[in-house]
């Protein structure tokens, strides 16, 4: 059924301390809209529950991006443009710059937020598994105040998050530490451009002397949240690059995720081609004797 403004309330406060103000007087009641451009399909499909929605696509606060010597500090309220556009996150996340410019077309980049991404709790967000292999923290604020925790522990189910019912996500941390690392991201979808994933994997890894030092595998859409490939990582750490680690790390990497079954893909299909991205990404690194 078509959606009637009527039904609506919009509240635009203008400032962060102010929407808080509301989310603390009537937790869960209001729904927080960014970009809106996962907020205005369910609108426009008549499937938004919520009735009282704050805009928060206005507030500066969340609209920064803060470069210290350790770490970048992105605002959850940053576009995938914003993303796209900075020098820091371009040099030195390269994996984001790229999801970021997989995310829809133009238009999209252009409204769509990082934290409206995370939030919105697709096992589908092109920026989450990117968000994994970085080791992500996220800081939520709320009136109570603000707490930091590790983003990997912020999707507990599908759709589900930690997010607090009078809370909102202020900023997502990566820490600069990351040289040395060789950085792989694949999206397989429909088409190119505006098409959700069918598998995503991002992966890093320093290398020496043709041997795995350290490895970080994230995937997504095939599960019902994107997840770190912990078990492939402890399977391919230390270990030569070869056709024989590739198949047994692809056996362990088969029980650790859940694909299923939908209008986009087969359950078969996702694991097959996750583990091919998983063999051209490691085909990819120095030393590697893998055959194609
Ligand atoms: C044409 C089109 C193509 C798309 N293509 C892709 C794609 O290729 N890959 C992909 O991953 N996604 C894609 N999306 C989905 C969408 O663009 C992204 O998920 C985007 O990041 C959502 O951000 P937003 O700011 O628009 O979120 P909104 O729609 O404003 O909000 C989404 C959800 O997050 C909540 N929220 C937003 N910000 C915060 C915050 N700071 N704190 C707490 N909750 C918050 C909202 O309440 C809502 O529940 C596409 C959407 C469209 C319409």
């Amino acid at each position: 059924m078509r959606a009637d403004p009527a039904d609506y309330e919009l509240a635009a406060p203008g400032t962060l301390e102010k929407v808080l103000a509301l989310f603390a007087d009537e937790p869960g009641s209001w729904l927080p809209i960014a970009g809106g451009t996962d907020v205005m399909v369910l609108y426009s499909a008549g499937k938004l529950p919520a009735r009282k929605l704050v805009n928060i696509g206005d507030l500066r606060e969340l609209r920064r991006i803060e470069v210290t010597f350790s770490e970048v500090r992105i605002g959850a309220g940053c576009t995938y443009s914003d993303l796209s556009q900075h020098s820091v996150i371009a040099n030195e996340f390269p994996l984001l710059a790229q999801a970021a410019a997989w995310t829809g077309g133009i238009a999209n980049q252009n409204r769509g937020t990082l934290g409206g991404n995370i939030a919105n709790a697709s096992p589908a967000g092109d920026s989450l598994p990117v968000l994994l292999v970085y080791d992500a923290d996220l800081i939520l604020v709320s009136l109570r105040g603000e707490r930091r925790i590790p983003y990997r522990t912020f999707h507990t189910g599908y759709k589900k998050t930690l997010l607090a019912p009078d809370e909102l996500i202020h900023s997502i941390c990566i820490s600069r530490n990351l040289k040395g690392y060789i950085s792989y991201a694949e999206k397989v979808g429909a088409r190119n451009a505006q098409a959700i994933s069918k598998v995503f994997l991002a992966a890093m890894a320093r290398v020496s002397n043709a041997t795995i030092e350290d490895v970080r595998l994230a995937a997504g859409s095939v599960g019902p949240v994107p997840i770190r490939l912990t078990g492939t990582e402890l399977a391919l750490a230390g270990r030569a690059i070869d056709n024989s680690l590739l198949d047994t790390a692809s056996k362990v990497m088969a029980q650790e995720i859940q694909p299923i079954n939908d209008m986009r893909s087969t359950a078969g299909y996702r694991s097959a081609v996750l583990r091919n991205l998983l063999g051209e990404f490691l085909q990819g690194l120095p030393g590697a004797r893998i055959a194609s």
